[in-house]
């Protein structure tokens, strides 16, 4: 068993958005409930989060945008962008998200109490810009945590995984002209939010190479994404030796999620996790720090949520060699995708 690590925190619940809103309080409330059941409550390690400081947000964000919203802190709710709500303790719940990623790269990560946690927060961060809130996105949680790594701990190779269905512009933009961030990400592409991550995005000046975005169709699930995990993400993970693993992990690609129009299981999540651990095994000795993006579907998210927690634990839920069979099945599906972005990367890894 591992010993896993989880962030959670009442305060997070407390950036109002509406109930109408997709990435609403109920959305932590279900996946907190979900903890608590018999299987779960006491398996886990609390991480209790705490406050991200100026210096480390301003790591990733220009001073007057932090400004902007330490400046919404108490006020009427206001809208940041056309799907982005500050609501009066959003700056607050903002900064958290924040510093409850960075402790559990702390704890987990940088001194090793742990082996692997999951940062249970909202808002989300992987749209937020370093000049501006996106996409439900007010302060880029992971991407704060990777620069954190890197610069206050000299780290010189991160991995950030994005699986979430959209993506992570504000991540990629941030370290796209850096070699210490390998972007991986898997995203709905084609007439869907927010309209970058085309494969030929892959980095320029130094890094150059360190941004591989995997575009998917509508309709893709388990197999198709454990092929692109198992033939793409690893081999070039394998040869880029991460010292640690960060993931935006986003549950919109759930089959019954209302945004994302991908076709993902519980068991699915599992996998992509098992993967994932199967990588951080070889090169960083098994440290990854999950971060909560998207998942609209409530009764989805939590059950998503729990299938990646039990893996994370060493209490898998999914049988390998069924997985490795569905996946040999699916090979097909991909077969073409793949071949295009072999294309694409073969100059930068083997
Ligand atoms: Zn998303």
């Amino acid at each position: 068993m591992n010993r896993t690590g989880i962030v959670r925190d009442e305060r997070y619940i407390e950036h109002i958005t509406d109930d109408y809103h997709p990435e609403n309080p109920n959305r932590l409330r279900s996946i907190y409930g979900m903890l608590q059941g018999g299987d779960m409550e006491g398996f886990f390690t609390e991480i209790p989060p705490r406050f991200a400081t100026r210096e480390e947000l301003e790591m990733v964000h220009i001073p007057s945008y932090i400004d902007l919203i330490a400046s919404t802190a108490g006020q009427p709710a206001r809208r940041l962008d056309p799907d982005t709500v500050a609501s009066p303790k959003s700056y607050e719940a903002a900064c958290l998200a924040v510093g409850g990623v960075l402790e559990a790269i702390d704890e987990a990560a940088l001194q090793g109490n742990l082996n692997n946690a999951f940062a249970l927060v909202r808002p989300p961060g992987h749209h937020a810009e370093r000049n501006r809130a996106m996409g439900f996105c007010i302060f880029n949680n992971i991407a704060v945590g990777a620069k954190y790594a890197i610069q206050t701990h000299g780290l010189e190779r991160v991995l950030i995984i994005d699986w979430d269905v959209h993506h992570g512009n504000g991540t990629q933009n941030t370290f796209y002209e850096a070699s210490e961030v390998l972007y991986f990400s898997t995203h709905r592409y084609g007439f869907f939010y927010p309209g970058t991550g085309a494969p030929a995005e892959m980095g320029t000046g130094k890094g150059e190479g360190f941004t591989v975005n995997v575009p998917m169709l509508p309709g893709c699930g388990d197999a198709e994404y454990g092929n692109i995990f198992l033939h793409v993400l690893k081999p070039i993970a394998l040869s880029y030796k991460p010292q640690l693993i960060l993931v935006s992990a986003g549950f919109d690609t759930y089959y019954r999620d209302p945004l994302g129009g991908m076709k993902m299981t519980e068991k699915g999540y599992a996998r992509l996790t098992n993967i994932t651990m199967d990588i951080a095994q070889t090169t960083c000795g098994g440290k990854i720090i999950i971060a909560l993006e998207g998942g609209y579907d409530l009764d989805g998210l939590a059950t998503s949520v729990k299938a990646v927690l039990q893996e994370l634990r060493g209490d898998s839920v999914i049988d390998i060699a069924e997985c490795e069979g569905n996946e040999r099945n699916g090979y097909g599906k991909v077969e073409g995708q793949l071949e295009k972005l072999k294309s694409y990367h073969k100059r930068y890894w083997e």
